[in-house]
C-alpha cells in the first residue's frame, strides 16, 4: 500500500501540473551552454568557467553569496552576451521552450531593453527580437506536445532615468506581446517614487505594472510602490510580513498595509529561492510565505532567476510541498492566483483557469484513485 497522502503531489505530478509564472528575468534564466557558446561566438572572453556545468554553479555560488548587490553583479556577464538580435532571439526562444517542458502554461518575462544596447540595437529592435524569440519558442513547445503563452514585461532599472522612455515604449508595445512594466534593481536608496512620472503616465494610458518592492527594503518601499505609484503587483513584497504580528497564543493582528495588501488582494509575487540567495528569508520553513498563504494573501510563486537560484517552477512547488505539506489543492490555489493577477485581458485568464488550469488539476487530483485502486486488488486475496 502506498503511504502517499491523496492530492499530495509527487515532483512527477509538480512538473506535469499547469503552472503560471508571472515574475521570471529573460537575464536571469539563460541555458548556462548557451551562454558559453553565445560568449565564444562574440569573442566575450571575460566568463568565469567555460564549460556549461561548471559555469552553472558558479551562478548558484555567486548568487549565494547573500547580498542583492552581488547578485545582481552575476548579470554582467548574461548581459554582455544578449546585445545582439539573434542572441536575444534565441535566449527568448530557449526561455519559453524550458518552461514549457517545465510544466508552465502562462508566463510574463521580463527583462531592460536599456541593457541590451552596447551592440548598437535600438530600444525597439530589443522588444522585437524577444518577441519574435518568445513566439518561435511556443511553437517549438507546441511541435514538442506543451503549450504555452509568454507576455513580455519590460523593465525600468531603478538607479537610472530611463523610466519614462521604458514605460512609453511598453504602451507602444502593447498589442505586440508586450503585456506591462516594471522596475527593478538595487532597492535600497532607489525609491520607486523617483519614477512616479513613469507610472502616472502608464496609469493615465490604463495600462499595467508591477514593482519590485519590500524584497531588500521594508515596509516604506511597499507602501510608496502601493500608495504613491498605483502598481497592480508586487515583486516579492515579502516585508510586508513586517506589518503583521503574531501573538505567543497565535492570534495574529496586522497592521493597515498588511490589511489593505490582503483586503485589496494585491497580487505578491513571492520568489523563495532566490530570497533565501538574497537574505530576504532564511529557510524556507521561515519564508513568509507560509503564514501569508494561511492568511489568504494573494500570493504567487515564481522563480525570479533561474539560472542564478538553479531552480525552476516545479523545484520552487517541491521545496514547498516538502516544507509546508502544500497538496494539489494549494498548488491550483497559487496557480489560479498568479492567472487572475496576470496583465492579459480577463476573458482570456478566465479562460486559462477554467479551460486549462482547473482541468489539468483534476486530472492529477484523480490520478491517486486509480493507483489506489491497482494496488488494492492486487493486495486482495479473496474477493471479500
Ligand atoms: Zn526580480
Amino acid at each position: 500500500m502506498t503511504s502517499q497522502t491523496p492530492n499530495v503531489p509527487d515532483s512527477d505530478q509538480i512538473r506535469r501540473a499547469p503552472k503560471v509564472l508571472l515574475h521570471d528575468h529573460l537575464d536571469g534564466g539563460l541555458r548556462p551552454g548557451t551562454i558559453v557558446e553565445l560568449a565564444r561566438a562574440q569573442g566575450y572572453d571575460s566568463l568565469p568557467e567555460t564549460e556549461p556545468d561548471k559555469l552553472g554553479i558558479w551562478f548558484r555560488e555567486a548568487a549565494d553569496s547573500g547580498s542583492l548587490p552581488r547578485y545582481l553583479e552575476t548579470f554582467a556577464h548574461t548581459c554582455a552576451v544578449m546585445q545582439t538580435r539573434d542572441a536575444l532571439f534565441r535566449v527568448a526562444a530557449e526561455c519559453a521552450e524550458d518552461l514549457a517542458e517545465d510544466g508552465v502554461v502562462y508566463a510574463e518575462i521580463r527583462y531592460a531593453p536599456e541593457q541590451h544596447l552596447e551592440g548598437g540595437l535600438s530600444l525597439e529592435e530589443v522588444v522585437e527580437a524577444v518577441n519574435e524569440g518568445f513566439r518561435e519558442g511556443e511553437r517549438i513547445a507546441r511541435a514538442n506536445g506543451h503549450r504555452i503563452r509568454v507576455g513580455a514585461l519590460l523593465t525600468a532599472m531603478r538607479h537610472a532615468a530611463r523610466a519614462l522612455e521604458i514605460a512609453e515604449l511598453a504602451n507602444s508595445y502593447r498589442d505586440q506581446g508586450v503585456v506591462g512594466f516594471d522596475i527593478a534593481g538595487a532597492e535600497a536608496g532607489f525609491p520607486p517614487t523617483r519614477h512616479l512620472d513613469a507610472f502616472e503616465y502608464l496609469k493615465r494610458e490604463n495600462n499595467h505594472f508591477t514593482i519590485h518592492a519590500g524584497e531588500a527594503f521594508g515596509l516604506p518601499s511597499i507602501w510608496q510602490a502601493l500608495q504613491w505609484c498605483g502598481a497592480d503587483r508586487l515583486g516579492h513584497g515579502v516585508r510586508i510580513i513586517d506589518d503583521i504580528e503574531v501573538a505567543e497564543d497565535g492570534s495574529v493582528s496586522l497592521g493597515r498595509l498588511a490589511s489593505y495588501v490582503r483586503d485589496k488582494r494585491i497580487p505578491l509575487e513571492m520568489c523563495p529561492t532566490s530570497n533565501l540567495q538574497t537574505g530576504a528569508a532564511d529557510s524556507y520553513a521561515g519564508h513568509p510565505i507560509g503564514l501569508l498563504r494561511k492568511l489568504h494573501f494573494r500570493i504567487t510563486v515564481n522563480t525570479d532567476n533561474r539560472l542564478m537560484s538553479g531552480t525552476s517552477m516545479s523545484q520552487e512547488f517541491e521545496r514547498l510541498t516538502e516544507t509546508f505539506g502544500y497538496t494539489l489543492d494549494d498548488m491550483q490555489w497559487f496557480t489560479v492566483n498568479a492567472m487572475k493577477s496576470a496583465f492579459i485581458p480577463f476573458d482570456e485568464r478566465l479562460a486559462m483557469i477554467s479551460d486549462v488550469i482547473k482541468p489539468g488539476y483534476a486530472e492529477l487530483k484523480s490520478e491517486w484513485l486509480f493507483r489506489q485502486t491497482a494496488v488494492t486488488s492486487s493486495s486482495t486475496v479473496s474477493g471479500g
